[in-house]
């Protein structure tokens, strides 16, 4: 994937409105049926709670596109990439919605009060939510898988060789590969 409109930031995390590519995640999204465990997370102020119905914690990854710097006021976003249905929120979560340079319908699901960004959905990728990484509970037990956009990382960032980086978006199938790998 390109730039779009010379913007240094992914339109979309990836192109997900590609059948083709919906079905290379449909493994990752069915890989969680089992439901043995609740994964739970939440906002700043704690107004808005979420559990997760996943076997595991997620798969993360990182993103350093100028969008993700802005969007966390922070050097990258942290994120989990789940199925929609497996995230439960309650709490006076709102929805700030915007339309991405190619059409598609973008969700993000703040919480009403505290404006903490929870997670997005996105109508390009249906049944897939980007949940934000550090507000699990248990964030400090998750370490990114990979990392994207690092063309746009902050100097000082440094990234272990061991783990896999791309100047812009990944491939998508090479991503899934990545987000699939067995859990160590
Ligand atoms: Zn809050
Ligand atoms: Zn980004």
């Amino acid at each position: 994937m390109t730039d779009q409109g010379g913007a240094d930031t992914p339109d979309q995390w990836f192109p997900l409105r590609q059948s083709r590519t919906r079905a290379i995640l449909r493994p990752v999204l069915a890989g969680s049926q089992a439901l043995p465990q609740t994964l739970t997370g939440g906002c700043r102020c704690g107004a808005t709670r979420y559990t997760l119905a996943l076997d595991a914690m997620p798969p993360i990854y990182c993103c350093h596109c100028l969008d993700c710097q802005s969007w966390s006021g922070s050097a990258f976003s942290e994120q989990a990439l789940i199925r929609e249905d497996a995230i439960t929120v309650t709490g006076p979560v709102v929805d700030y919605r915007i339309t991405n340079a190619s059409g598609a319908e973008s969700h993000q699901w703040l919480c009403g009060v505290c404006h903490a960004r929870i997670y997005n959905t996105n109508s390009a990728r249906p049944g897939i939510a980007v949940v934000r990484a550090g507000t699990l509970d248990a964030s400090d037990t998750v370490t990114p898988r990979t990392h994207i956009w690092v063309k746009r990382k902050q100097p000082w960032v440094t990234i272990a060789d061991d783990v896999p980086t791309f100047a812009e978006n990944a491939p998508p199938a090479e991503f899934i590969a990545i987000m699939m790998r067995a859990r160590a």
